[in-house]
């Protein structure tokens, strides 16, 4: 399902549609493990400003390439799937995708866990899902426990047994906790959502759809959240890497085909000369 390599990582090319397939597919199997084994999957929804991060942590990266799938969250995701794979995919952010597996929840008769986000943040957004989607969500914790809680949140989530962990502790630190904790979580969908809960609980406002149908929603969080510039100067070193990668490809791809002309221009001045040779004199 992993179908393309951008910068290293293993990018999952589907639709939101055909993702939700694919989580729904997760479920299934550690349902049918009852939940006792550590049958644990991994979705980390990937933004520029954290694969450019991992090109120089290789925890990371080893993370994200263990993961049992990666969604292109960002649209820098989605420029470098262009320029380095030649391939137009669709967008599969953190939030849209919890809203689907949310909608779908009742239906399939999924429970869902929210852990992550200050006090009260997570706990508003499982009211505001349970109203807009009538979704089981089975129980929520702030992502501000200390060390000596860590037992304790981990027995509550195995006993309230989610069929969906969220955790919205933002990345990468979401990223390193579930895989700290992957063999202790008994738990089928274990999926990174970032700062989702804020936006879910109604605290934070997601950017108009403009902003997103342009691939600009960076530049909406950049307005209303202007500490961010620090870390959102990952973004054009991203495409700027990107750009150089693409390069290089092409440089590569031309080196290659004049190589093969190269060869097959010497092979064929190799038969004249045997042919040459033959022919009597
Ligand atoms: N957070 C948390 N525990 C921590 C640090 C952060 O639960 O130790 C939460 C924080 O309250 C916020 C989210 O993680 O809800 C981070 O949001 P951000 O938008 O920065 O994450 P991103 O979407 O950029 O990964």
């Amino acid at each position: 399902m992993a179908d393309l390599d951008i910068l290293g990582a293993k990018i999952s090319s589907l639709d939101m549609v055909e993702t939700v397939c694919a989580l729904a597919a997760y479920i299934d199997v550690g349902r049918q493990q009852n939940k006792t084994l550590p049958l644990l999957h991994h979705i980390v929804t990937l933004n520029a400003e954290i694969l450019y991060k991992a090109q120089d942590d290789s925890r990371l990266m080893d993370i994200i390439n263990r993961a049992a799938l990666v969604t292109p969250d960002g649209s820098g995701i989605v420029l470098a799937a262009r320029e380095l794979c030649g391939r137009e995919i669709e967008r599969v952010t953190g939030i849209d995708l919890m809203q689907e597996l949310c909608r779908r929840a009742p239906s399939c008769g999924w429970s869902v866990y929210l852990l992550g986000a200050a006090p009260g943040v997570a706990e508003a957004a499982a009211h505001n899902l349970i109203e807009q989607y009538g979704v089981n969500v089975c129980g929520w914790h702030d992502g501000y426990f200390k060390p000596d809680e860590l037992a304790w949140v981990l027995g509550e989530i195995n006993a309230k047994k989610p069929d969906i962990l969220f955790v919205g502790m933002g990345a990468p630190k979401q990223e390193f906790w579930i895989d700290e904790n992957r063999d202790r979580l008994r738990v089928p969908l274990v999926i990174g959502v970032g700062g989702c809960f804020d936006v879910l609980s109604g605290n934070l406002k997601r950017a108009p759809l403009a902003f997103q149908r342009l691939g600009i929603e960076w530049l909406w969080r950049l307005l209303k959240e202007p500490w961010r510039f620090k870390r959102m100067m990952a973004l054009p070193k991203f495409v700027l890497l990107v750009k150089r990668e693409a390069r290089k490809k092409r440089r590569l791809a031309a080196e290659s085909v004049r190589q093969n002309v190269a060869r097959k221009n010497a092979d064929e001045s190799k038969k004249d000369v045997k042919k040459d040779k033959k022919l009597p004199q």
